[in-house]
Order: C-alpha cells, then sequence, then structure tokens
C-alpha cells in the first residue's frame, strides 16, 4: 500500500542523538491554520511500503532511527506493521505526532515499536477548533498520560503564532504540563512565515514578550 508522501533521507536534527530520515505520511486528522505542510496535510502517498524499506535496507549501519512525521502518521491505517518492518531492520522510532489518535500511540507503546515521541501540544480546549479545526486537549492529555507512563523518552513542543495564542496561553499550558507531572524542557517554536499554509498566515507584527515567556519554556528555532 501507498504509505508515503515524501523521504527525507538523512538529517541530524530531527531524532536527538540519531542520525536519521524522515518518513512523511501523507494526510492529517486536523487542519492547522499555521501547518507548514498542506502539500502533505492535502497530498495523496505514492511511496509503498516496500519501497521505503527497501530504502532503509540499503541504509543499514549509516543510519539509526526513523522520523514517522506528516501530516500525522498515526493516521495511517497499517502503522503498526509498518513500525514492525522498521524495527525488524534494527532501526529506533521516533513518532511526531498531534496526540489525537491515543488508540493507535498505546498500540504503538505496548508493543515497544517507537523510541522516542514528540508530542505536539497545539491549544487549550477553547482554541482547538479555532486553530486546528477539530480535535481535543482532552485527547491530548490522554496521549500524554499514556506516554509518560510508559517511561520512554519524549518531548513536548507548541507552535507559537501570537495572533492564535498569546503569552498567557503559553503560561497557562507550561504551568498545566508541570502540574501534570511534565518536568522535561517544554519547546515552544515560533511561526515562520514565507511558506505556505493551511491559513495563509502571514507573520504578525505582535512583539513577543521573551522575558515573560522564558521561566516556562525553552525556544526552539
Ligand atoms: S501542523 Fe496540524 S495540520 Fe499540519 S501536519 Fe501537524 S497536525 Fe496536521
Amino acid at each position: 500500500m501507498k504509505a508515503l508522501y515524501d523521504i527525507t533521507p538523512f538529517t541530524l536534527l530531527d531524532f536527538p542523538d540519531t542520525p536519521a530520515a524522515i518518513f512523511w505520511f501523507a494526510g492529517c486528522n486536523l487542519r492547522c491554520v499555521y501547518c507548514y505542510n498542506p502539500d502533505i496535510v492535502f497530498g495523496v502517498a505514492h511511496i509503498d511500503e516496500e519501497e521505503a524499506l527497501a530504502f532503509l535496507r540499503r541504509r543499514q549501519g549509516l543510519l539509526e532511527g526513523v522520523v514517522l512525521s506528516g501530516g500525522e502518521c498515526t493516521t495511517y491505517p497499517h502503522l503498526l506493521a509498518f513500525c514492525r518492518s522498521i524495527k525488524s531492520l534494527g532501526y529506533k522510532i521516533k513518532l511526531d505526532t498531534n496526540g489525537m489518535r491515543t488508540d493507535i500511540i498505546h498500540q504503538l507503546l505496548r508493543e515497544n515499536l517507537i523510541d522516542y515521541v514528540a508530542l505536539d501540544y497545539k491549544a487549550t480546549d477553547s482554541k482547538m477548533s479555532e486553530i486546528c479545526g477539530g480535535g481535543s486537549e482532552k485527547r491530548f492529555w490522554e496521549s500524554f498520560k499514556a506516554v509518560r507512563k510508559s517511561g520512554i523518552d519524549f518531548e513536548v513542543r507548541t507552535t507559537f503564532h501570537p495572533e492564535l495564542l498569546s503569552e498567557e496561553d503559553i503560561i497557562t499550558m507550561a504551568k498545566t504540563l508541570k502540574r501534570r507531572g511534565y518536568d522535561r524542557e517544554y519547546y515552544v517554536q515560533l511561526f515562520q512565515g514565507g511558506m505556505k499554509t493551511i491559513g495563509d498566515l502571514s507573520v504578525s507584527n505582535h512583539r513577543i514578550d521573551y522575558e515573560k515567556l522564558a521561566p516556562y519554556i525553552t525556544l526552539r528555532p
């Protein structure tokens, strides 16, 4: 079955301490207005699993990991079987996810198919629809709880556009994370203009109050 929109053959930036490839899955269950990947979200997969696995066989000994990104890889109906095949080749797997498919995350964790998770904390519940076109904060927390309880390495991150989220929102989110036992770095990446986005967003003129946010977040370029 066609699984991927594209493959990035090599990255040192996306999987901590792990030279990796990125598998970009087509499709997503959200529609974030700031999404930089509308081509992938609305696109059609044209690389099949066997092609992707053949790529990994050729890279054995050169790469150590695979980042499952997109789009939203948990919407791919054969993800578990695909992950089993990737693991059988000796690769570590990092999951990039919006956390809306807690059921799939549970199954991946139960089978020890993933080694690292980057979990997107999109917004407080009242802003989820406006920013993401759907989804729920409750679902994010269910996924957060599952990942945290599993003991695997993970991070939480948020994309910040000052016309969508305020500094107060970020502080509220940071405090909620802490209250729920998150004791790692909370990464916030700033929206970058100049790229096509789902919501056709421009860069805001609003100045971000770094000083106010500094005690709560780690800024990621
Ligand atoms: S930013 Fe939103 S719409 Fe884009 S891939 Fe991630 S979850 Fe999907």
